[in-house]
């Protein structure tokens, strides 16, 4: 009688953020088993609240200094796969080195030394960004005319991003430098395992991670809700057109474990263009209640912008994406309901 075999152990950082807890979910929809590292015993408490039919799949190990190599060496023993996604994601930072060039390299760095040291780990992937592969110093970050592919980096260097005054550049000099530490890894330490990195746009979907409420929503939800909340007066510019669902990129980043095509190679997960006033449109037509809290939409175009060809994530990864009018529906209902809970628990 041939004995059953156990599930895969995928350990992963990050997993109880926004794009982590969707994709943790999926991790064990697929039936992996998850080693998840978090930076206290609170978190990890309150993830396995908000989901205890999946607590028993899910293994935690605080590790409050994801930098701290022995620590981390430690946390990846007995894995089978790494998927690598906390990165400092915020804009009310003072020191840009300390608090987000650093911490970003230096933990795909050590994560990346860690998971070296176990044979058993056959892939790393990273959540990298498409900030990594756009330039937004260049036509205010429009490029009309230029069709972005998983071949393009951003060339700011570490000096820019420590001396640049501007958050959203120092976010993404960090993201496409963490990136280019990986490959050079890769490349000089011939590790046992492969990497597969992802450069996701902005994200959007529902926000399913543990005591999300309206106000402590991640950067890229707290965008769109700032908006669609109606808290803005009048539809922003929109300076980073094109997004994807949350759910794609998790659906990706499980399938990239095992996907053999994806060995060392870079995606664009990127589903669509998007601009302000149309998913203000798309408010209004699907939550008709929610349209007098909008401003009136007179845009009936988003800025001329770059294009992007993802035909290597498509072909590699079969994907149909969600398109945006599914995504805004999904997270509005969820982020409306979300509301409703609030002032009936303030009433
Ligand atoms: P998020 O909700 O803020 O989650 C970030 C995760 O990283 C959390 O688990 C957080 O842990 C952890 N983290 C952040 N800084 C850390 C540090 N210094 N040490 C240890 N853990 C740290 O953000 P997200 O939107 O899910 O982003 C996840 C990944 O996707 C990031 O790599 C981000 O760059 C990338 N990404 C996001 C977007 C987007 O639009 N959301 C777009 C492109 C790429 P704590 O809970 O302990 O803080």
């Amino acid at each position: 009688m041939s004995a059953i075999a156990s599930p895969s152990i995928v350990f992963v950082t990050g997993g109880n953020g926004f794009v982590g807890t969707t994709t943790v979910l999926e991790l064990i929809k697929r039936g992996y088993k998850v080693k998840a590292t978090i930076r206290s015993q609170a978190k990890a408490d309150a993830f396995s609240k908000q989901y205890p039919a999946q607590s028993s799949s899910i293994e935690w190990v605080i590790v409050p200094d994801l930098t701290n190599e022995d620590a981390m060496t430690t946390a990846t023993a007995d894995v089978d796969y790494v998927i690598h996604m906390a990165s400092p994601f915020h804009f009310n930072f003072k020191d840009s080195v300390k608090e987000v060039l650093e911490p970003a390299k230096e933990m795909t760095v050590v994560t990346l030394k860690a998971a070296a040291k176990h044979p058993r780990i056959k892939r790393v992937v990273i959540t990298s960004s498409f900030v990594a592969v756009w330039d937004l110093m260049k036509d205010g970050g429009l490029w009309p005319g230029k069709t972005f592919t998983a071949d393009d980096w951003n060339p700011a260097t570490w000096e820019q991003g420590a001396t640049v005054p501007n958050p959203f550049f120092v976010y993404s000099a960090s993201k496409s430098l963490a990136e280019k530490a990986a490959y050079d890894f890769v490349q000089q330490e011939k590790p046992s395992f492969s990497i597969t990195t992802f450069c996701p746009p902005i994200i959007y979907g529902p926000p399913q991670q543990p005591e999300v409420t309206t106000s402590n929503l991640n950067t890229s939800m707290n965008i769109i809700y700032s908006v669609l909340s109606g808290q803005a007066k009048e539809y922003p510019a929109t300076g980073l057109p094109v997004f994807v669902d949350v759910r794609d990129l998790a659906y990706l980043q499980v399938a990239a474990l095992t996907n053999e095509k994806a060995a060392n190679q870079r995606y664009l997960a990127i589903s669509d263009h998007w601009y302000f006033e149309e998913l203000a449109q798309i408010v209004k037509e699907e939550f008709p209640e929610q349209a007098s809290r909008l401003p009136l939409v007179v845009r009936t175009e988003g800025p001329v912008h770059f294009d992007f060809d993802v035909a290597k994530t498509e072909r590699d990864f079969e994907i149909e994406w969600i398109p945006l009018r599914k995504t805004i529906v999904d997270t509005m209902k969820v982020l409306y309901a979300m509301e409703k809970e609030e002032k009936a628990g303030k009433a």
